[in-house]
């Protein structure tokens, strides 16, 4: 793929994303690390590099996710599909807690995917602590 394709395709994801990681839901422009343009279905799979294979990613859940598919339920231990930006809806499988510090399962791939990612990094809490504080909160009323 030409690196003026790859560049073209990088900007439509993260726009797609609106800038923000499509696991944790953390904005790309308040942490220091730049964001990756993850494999869904990694190549090792036949994953293609098509943006619907793609995803907008952190550092963070781009390295705990790695090549995996699939996790545990650690509800039922039975393995099943990590969430898929393109064919499903967060909010049908996460939810908040009330405070927002922390991402929580809804569904078994929910739990298997905060489960996998570590959805909620000590890190990542500490910086929902503080977007709440900002209003910049993923799940404020203001950003969708
Ligand atoms: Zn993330």
């Amino acid at each position: 793929m030409p690196e003026r394709v790859r560049v073209r395709t990088r900007g439509l994801v993260a726009e797609r994303a609106r800038f923000r990681c499509e696991y944790c839901l953390t904005p790309a422009g308040i942490t220091p690390s730049p964001y990756s343009v993850e494999h869904i279905f990694p190549r090792s799979e036949d994953g293609t590099d098509t943006p619907e294979n793609l995803a907008f990613s952190c550092q963070g859940c781009n390295g705990h996710k790695a090549a995996k598919t699939t996790a545990p339920d650690p509800a039922t231990r039975r393995i099943v599909p990590l969430f898929h930006p393109r064919r499903q809806q967060w909010s049908d499988h996460f939810g908040w807690t009330a405070d927002g510090t922390r991402i929580e399962g809804q569904s078994p791939t929910g739990r298997a995917t905060v489960f996998a990612l570590n959805l909620n990094r000590a890190g990542l809490q500490n910086l929902r602590r503080l977007m709440v504080l900002a209003d910049l909160h993923p799940a404020s009323p203001l950003r969708d």
